[in-house]
């Protein structure tokens, strides 16, 4: 496998796809991947609403941070989802990418459109929660089985490392359960194939996104702020003997300084690099372990 690859799991609140997206970040560090991320996405409702998880998994580490936009898999745990919307599921699905469904019966497959080249596996999640009693408050946890069923469509981790994690994730009395709806997923995972008209290049836009995509910082709701002035105990700027100062010729403009920073102290300019507000900065230094491209060097301070 050449560089990252992206999962984006899509299901219900309390179906589990937090939990497994964590499980299967464990089990690719594993089997050896040194890069490895779980990321939920959830919004103010909770159970029953759809939300989203992601998972990045590499050979190196990963600097990225974010949803995942282009996925090469997309895991449904619940298939209402794809009936409601398949194209907002399906959106940014590679071309050769996977897609892993949780569906009982083949109809839900008619109306699917997927990108040219992609391979589609479905099991039965359901039947084998019910079947093993794999339930939480009286919800299957779909998204146990759909580990099983991933790793047989990709071949990305061994059932092994999938099991290892459970070990290291669940109290023992519940291993045995989560276990048996992997491996029943594994060995009941099938891969279907499509009618020739089902498989498009390119996918057609999808309608909006429920879940707002967020490509930059630039696309996050505004915060209301207040603007800083000088306290009781002075402006912070005056604790500095140490200064950062960003060398641009360096810097990626990823602001992870920005996000760290933990006097707000950072702004953004309008090319989008960080600029430092001196008045506050207090030369903690957090901006400079943080940045990824070594692209901040902190200066005495002869003010
Ligand atoms: S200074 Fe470093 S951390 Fe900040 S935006 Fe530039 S590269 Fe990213
Ligand atoms: S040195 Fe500390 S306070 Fe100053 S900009 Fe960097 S992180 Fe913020």
């Amino acid at each position: 496998m050449n560089g990252i690859f992206e999962v984006r799991w899509h299901g219900r609140g309390g179906q589990g796809i937090v939990t497994a997206s964590k499980i299967l970040a464990i089990a690719a560090f594993n089997e050896g991947f040194v890069g490895v991320q779980s990321i939920p996405w959830i919004g103010a409702e909770r159970r029953g609403a759809q939300i989203e998880a992601y998972n990045r998994i590499s050979y190196a580490p990963i600097l990225l941070h974010s949803q995942v936009y282009a996925p090469n898999a997309v895991i449904v745990v619940d298939q209402s989802i794809l009936s409601e919307n398949s194209s907002t599921t399906i959106r940014g699905l590679k071309k050769n990418g996977f897609l892993v469904l949780n569906a009982a019966h083949s109809n839900v497959l008619s109306s699917l459109r997927v990108p040219e080249g992609c391979s589609v596996y479905v099991v039965d999640a359901t039947s084998i929660c019910l079947e093993l009693g794999l339930q939480v408050a009286g919800l299957e946890i779909l998204a146990i089985p759909m580990l099983g069923a991933f790793a047989k469509a990709t071949d990305l981790v061994s059932i092994k490392s999938l099991e290892n994690a459970i070990k290291s994730f669940f109290e023992a009395d519940s291993v045995k359960k989560n276990v048996d709806a992997i491996l029943k997923a594994y060995w009941s995972t099938r891969k279907v194939h499509l009618k020739p008209e089902q498989y498009l290049s390119p996918i057609p836009p999808s309608k909006p996104v429920r879940i707002p995509e967020i490509h930059h910082w630039t696309d996050l709701p505004p915060v209301p702020t207040s603007t800083p002035s000088k306290g009781s105990i002075g402006k912070t700027g005056d604790w500095r003997t140490h200064k950062p100062v960003v060398d641009r010729e360096k810097c990626s403009k990823c602001l992870f300084c920005w996000m760290y920073c933990p006097e707000a102290a950072i702004n953004v300019d309008s090319d989008g690099f960080p600029e430092i507000d001196y008045d506050y900065c207090k030369g903690c230094g957090v901006c400079f372990n943080e940045c990824p491209r070594e692209a901040i060097s902190m200066l005495v301070d002869e003010k």
